[in-house]
């Protein structure tokens, strides 16, 4: 088996951007595995067959269950580079504007490699022993938590609601795609998620912290009941939409709670933007230290576009309002809020230039800053069956100057990045710069 090869629709792309080393040059202060993990989660991997040959699913993680992307291909799901580097694909083989990188193997170590030339020593992720597992009632334990190096990934809701509603959906987003692809159930149990921690908790050092994300669930009317889009408006929805959601996360960190010792334990959530009485319930009834509700691009005209159903919701200010409230009740450090780095420069309502969107976006993470809540960013992965598919991303050199504009504003404002740095999370090279 060959993995895929790429689909580069403009042969000359290298000329039109500044190289790797060129950008390592540019920003001499970079950490160079950084800047090749961030190119390599723009240009995405394609593997040759001696490094598939390598790949050990006995011991190799080759399985996953997410919000984007599920696999049971023996084909890694991701990769660490040789200083310790997470390098999160998640399966994403190729960008269809720029060639990937080669995963390559000589018999004794894999190596990513561009144009002939060896850039850096890879090791392909473990897999844990609760993988090969089932709960109590049947399912493999592969499906209900995933891991990474850094912590055990749990996503209850395999579906978000906003799919239903005709048009509201993220317009980078596969979930809808994913879902539909896959036929999985849209939501976990809770026994099977506490059975599969309990489990993959026995692995000594295996977990830095437990982690919880899936689709939005909305309390719709009643004739809204499946995944298919329908005609309805979210202002046809009932007075209280996220108290569901509220619901399904309580629930879940309560029973997750009956595992530890101390009343907080080490985790994060990602949700949708609770009001302030929700949020002050997961914090007074969980062990939940950490929260999440991802803006997703920090310019309102923008969000209004590229996340429709978010905006009618709740709106671009008023999820702002509600991260602060979130920040005053985690305390300093333990919120923040996810952008996908360079869908600000999406076609064709985004910013005009890189220029400008790297400016735009960091004035606006300065003021969420000035009000407690920080600001993480991945780097957009155009995906199959989103809206934006067949868009192209930034070069590299904005995914620099994002990561380091980001990391200076934090730094300045004496922020920790704990809750989402390399230690805990691993995807952001933004945070992987507290490293240094
Ligand atoms: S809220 Fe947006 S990004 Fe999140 S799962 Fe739903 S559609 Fe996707």
């Amino acid at each position: 088996m060959t993995t895929k090869p790429a689909q580069v629709n403009n042969p000359s792309w290298r000329a039109l951007e500044p190289s790797l080393s060129e950008v390592g040059r540019k920003y001499p202060n970079f950490p160079p595995a950084v800047l090749l993990k961030t190119d390599v989660q723009r240009r995405g991997v394609t593997y040759s067959p001696e490094a598939l040959a390598q790949v050990d699913p006995a011991r190799h993680m080759t399985t996953i269950r997410s919000n984007y992307y599920d696999s049971d291909r023996p084909i890694p799901i991701s990769l660490t580079l040789n200083d310790g580097t997470s390098v999160y694909l998640e399966g994403f083989l190729a960008d269809s504007h720029r060639e990937p990188y080669l995963v390559d193997h000589d018999g004794q170590n894999a190596y990513l490699v561009d144009q002939g030339q060896a850039l850096g020593q890879v090791t392909y992720w473990e897999k844990p022993a609760f993988y090969d597992k089932r709960t109590k009632s049947g399912k493999p334990m592969w499906q209900i938590v995933s891991a990474r190096p850094q912590r055990h990934t749990i996503h209850p809701k395999q579906y978000c609601d906003f799919w239903k509603l005709k048009g509201q959906g993220c317009k980078f987003c596969a979930m809808d795609a994913n879902y539909r692809k896959n036929r999985k159930d849209p939501r976990l149990s809770i026994p099977d998620i506490v059975e599969t921690i309990a489990e993959a908790l026995k692995e000594p050092g295996s977990s830095q912290s437990l982690f919880l994300t899936g689709g939005s669930l909305l309390t719709l009317p009643p004739n809204q009941k499946s995944p298919e889009p329908l005609s309805g408006a979210l202002s046809e929805a009932l007075p209280d939409p996220l108290e569901g959601e509220l619901e399904l996360y309580l629930g879940i960190l309560k029973a997750l709670g009956a595992l530890f010792k101390s009343p907080k334990f080490p985790s994060q959530l990602i949700a949708t933007a609770f009001n302030g009485k929700q949020l002050k319930r997961l914090y007074d009834e969980t062990g939940l230290m950490s929260y999440t509700a991802d803006l997703e691009v920090l310019n309102e005209r923008l969000f209004d576009w590229i996340c429709p159903g978010k905006s009618k919701l709740i709106g671009y200010r008023g999820w702002k309002e509600r991260l602060y409230r979130a920040a005053e009740i985690f305390g300093p450090g333990n919120v923040n809020t996810g952008i996908v780095g360079g869908v600000e420069l999406a076609r064709p309502k985004g910013f005009a230039t890189e220029g400008e969107a790297l400016g735009a976006t960091l004035a606006e993470a300065k003021e969420l800053i000035e009000n407690g809540v920080w600001v993480v960013s991945c780097v957009w992965r155009v995906l199959e069956g989103s809206v934006f598919f067949g868009q192209k991303t930034p070069s590299l050199d904005y995914y620099a100057a994002l990561s380091l504009g980001l990391n200076k504003l934090r730094q300045e404002a004496n922020f920790s990045v704990d809750l989402d740095n390399y230690r805990r999370c691993g995807n952001h090279p933004d945070t992987d710069l507290a490293r240094a």
